[in-house]
């Protein structure tokens, strides 16, 4: 049986059909470069989904994993381990934070910031003072609960019922959250920088005036940061970026550079409400996946490397620019960091696959966030000349799609 060749056709036979993975399997990584079966190679502007942040196979997580692999890779949560807490104390000296959790998944990060923001509520307040605002568009993992604070009823339908005392807000409007919020909201929470929904910063505006209400009305303020953090907005975290301080942040995708591990991050009064026994999960805080981020976290908070993102943002921003002048295919080419998008013009709205395809044809690996924008998440130390080159597999693609459309 272990003989028989594995080619794509055995994820249609045997796998849940949740997704619909593109033709190519890649068995082989290195930096921003991809090889398939076939030994085809594809330029990497995706970063499995804003997660490969650092490349694929980068030597120094290479090294941590097998290091660690050789010595410890689980003792559950009865016990602690020294990557845990070598990489909860790194985190708290970075970041606004004083206390850390430790899980697997963003999902896993946003439902533990939630389950403490009403277990937080539910120790100091009344009882009707348990309500959640969140805004619109927004994704916040699949789980019941974060798909339901997600709030969109493409991944909600069917999975009723959904857990209720959940309020939405559309994002970036400040009087509508105003409107919103009142003295029975326990938490309030956002992305500073949408991800899956379109690539839209907040407003300096907004998130100053969500982070002053959320005081006056004692909500807690969580910033789910699983995808603009980690050196991706171009500072460690995008809330540093704004200034503004969230009570609880959550973190996941490139905080191990591709290997599962999420966090939440809050302050040692908060952090009091789950005491012994309030929550827990098996793998979070494992060794393996802590001494892979030490060692990701002593990469992407290096200054050097920040700065390297912001210019890189600039770099891409040009190169867009002109595959613009020549196309006018985009509306608006946006982002921060390393975290791009590209809005499709009217003409092309709801066909950002086609690019993914397009691009894919060329040797390039690109991202969608939503039906009207293609997203870039490079890996945040690429180097400059394989952004030159993939965006000339860019520019072929799009050259290529619009001259068959044509
Ligand atoms: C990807 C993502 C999640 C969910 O993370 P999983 O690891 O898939 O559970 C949550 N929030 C944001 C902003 C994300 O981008």
């Amino acid at each position: 049986m272990n003989s028989l060749p594995v080619t794509r056709d055995l994820f249609d036979a045997f796998m849940v059909p949740n997704y619909a993975p593109a033709a190519i399997m890649p068995v082989r990584g290195e930096g921003s470069r991809l090889w398939d079966q076939d030994g085809r190679e594809f330029l990497d502007f995706a970063g499995g989904i804003a997660v490969t942040g650092l490349g694929h196979a980068h030597p120094k997580l290479v090294t941590a994993l097998t290091e660690q692999a050789q010595k410890l890779w689980h003792v559950s949560n009865v016990l602690t381990n020294e990557p845990a807490l070598k990489l909860a104390r790194q985190l708290c000296e970075l970041t606004f934070a004083e206390r850390v959790f430790f899980a697997n998944s963003g999902a896993e990060a946003n439902e533990a910031a939630l389950k403490l923001a009403r277990k937080y509520s539910a120790d100091h307040f009344a009882p009707d003072k348990r309500e959640i605002i969140a805004f619109t568009p927004s994704f916040h993992g699949r789980t019941l609960f974060t798909v339901t604070v997600g709030g969109q009823p493409k991944y909600t339908e069917g999975f009723e019922p959904l857990p209720p005392g959940i309020t939405h807000v559309p994002f970036n409007d400040l009087a509508a959250f105003t409107a919103a919020i009142s003295d029975r909201t326990c938490a309030v929470i956002l992305e500073p920088v949408l991800g899956e929904s379109g690539v839209i910063s907040a407003t300096p505006e907004f998130l100053q005036g969500v982070r002053e209400l959320c005081g006056r009305r004692q909500a807690l303020l969580i910033f789910d940061e699983v995808q603009c953090g980690n050196g991706r907005s171009g500072q460690l975290y995008a809330y540093m970026a704004y200034g503004v301080i969230p009570d609880i942040l959550t973190t996941a995708k490139g905080l191990g550079g591709g290997f599962p591990i999420s966090a939440m991050l809050t302050t040692t009064s908060i952090a009091a409400s789950l005491n012994v026994g309030t929550h827990g999960t098996t793998y979070g805080g494992n060794p393996l996946g802590c001494a892979v981020a030490n060692a990701a976290l002593a990469i992407f908070s290096d200054p050097d490397v920040l700065a390297g993102v912001r210019r890189k943002h600039e770099l891409f921003m040009a190169g867009l620019s002109r595959i613009n002048q020549r196309f006018n295919i985009f509306r608006d080419v946006r982002g921060m960091g390393l975290l791009l998008g590209c809005e499709l013009i009217d003409a092309w709205r709801g066909r950002s696959r086609d690019f993914i395809k397009a691009a894919l044809d060329e040797g390039l690996l690109i991202l969608v966030a939503g039906p009207d924008v293609i997203r870039l998440a490079p890996s945040l130390i690429i180097p400059d000349d394989l952004i030159e080159a993939g965006l000339n597999r860019f520019e072929q693609a799009i050259a290529r799609l619009l001259s068959t459309a044509a």
